[in-house]
């Protein structure tokens, strides 16, 4: 999907340039080699329903309490975090003692209590300084006053459980000597739900610079269908992929094309499209640091901030298959050549 500023260039400047620009968009496409491909299947499939399953479920039980920013459930939650990541002896970029960057109550909303992002990494064996993030904010809304909990399996444990599952799947590709050339930081953040706090924080406390931060992939809800896709279920919207580079929209074009061929709708990246769904959930604090961004995404549905956003509404096969698709275009993005350009949205 092209932007505003690119359909105007094609009437401002005629026919002569429009064929030029053509060619600058076909000679982009065909820069773009595809890495591993052997690999990224192999790799890819480590990444299941079943788990997935798993991990939704758990993520979205009542014993999360709704995961409010600051209270037990949340604690709970981010504990949870810690120790999969352990448990998989993914490290922390933290320190040997702790996987939370802790977010002080001064940041935060009035009344909101301290609060932690969970993160953890996997370090680059060629180009360890240049890093990729995937990131999902695991808090949500807490509970009703009338004692209904906010059980937020759409919103974000979806996107909580496919971070943990790329986690692992670039974790057994490294253990089995196949680890990524750039780093690999996955960060679960608090506070979305309340103005995107944890992110922001974590942008104006970077663990490692900004400058070196290839890009960012944000999940925030992956697992449902809309109404708009009842009858094709293989579907994902993406927003913002060529906002900042146009290599990001086609190396994703591209990896989809490869390995999956899923449905990538660009109706919310529109510019004029009146949701700004590019502006609502984390990885808009990459972008207004000049970071690349795709925000994946499933729509809006009848359940969203509502207690009825349960797990067994979750499209487990669909989950896996976008999942998978965000595996593979963060490990093009971690081991080509060269590191992602970035254009501003203009071809040149
Ligand atoms: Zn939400």
């Amino acid at each position: 999907m092209k932007t505003i500023l690119i359909a105007s260039a094609f009437t401002l400047v005629g026919s002569c340039a429009t064929t030029k620009y053509t060619t600058k968009i076909q000679n982009l496409k065909d820069s773009i080699q595809i890495v591993d491909s052997a690999l990224v299947a192999t790799y890819a499939n480590t990444i299941t329903s079943e788990d997935l399953s798993n991990e939704v479920y758990t993520i979205s039980s009542d014993n999360f309490e709704g995961r409010k920013t600051g209270e037990l459930g949340q604690k709970l939650a981010s504990q949870f975090l810690e120790n999969y990541y352990i448990d998989q002896q993914i490290q922390s970029p933290i320190d040997s003692t702790t996987y939370f960057q802790t977010i002080p109550k001064s940041f935060l909303p009035k009344d909101t209590k301290v609060s932690e992002n969970v993160l953890a990494y996997i370090k680059g064996s060629e180009k360890p300084d240049e890093v990729i993030i995937i990131t999902a904010h695991y808090d949500h809304l807490g509970i009703l006053t009338d004692g209904q909990i906010n059980s937020g399996a759409d919103d974000n444990g979806s996107g909580t459980a496919a971070i943990m599952e790329i986690a692992q799947a670039f974790k057994m590709a490294k253990d089995a000597g196949h680890g990524p050339k750039r780093s690999v930081l996955f960060i679960h953040f608090t506070a979305e739900e309340i103005g995107l706090g944890g992110s922001e924080y974590y942008t104006d406390h970077p663990v490692f610079p900004l400058e070196n931060t290839i890009v960012d992939l944000n999940i925030d809800m992956i697992g449902r269908v809309d109404a708009a896709h009842q009858n094709n279920k293989n579907y994902m919207y993406l927003i913002g992929s060529d906002r900042l580079s146009n290599e990001l929209h086609y190396i994703s074009e591209k990896v989809n094309k490869t390995y999956f061929n899923i449905d990538l709708d660009y109706k919310y990246n529109a510019e004029d499209d009146n949701n700004h769904f590019y502006t609502r959930s984390d990885h808009f604090n990459f972008a207004k640091n000049g970071i690349p961004v795709i925000f994946y995404f499933n729509g809006v549905h009848e359940d969203y901030h509502k207690p009825s956003d349960k797990p067994d509404k979750i499209d487990f096969e669909e989950l896996t298959k976008r999942t998978k698709l965000i595996f593979a275009t963060a490990w093009q993005l971690a081991n080509q050549d060269h590191r992602l350009k970035i254009d501003n949205g203009i071809i040149q």
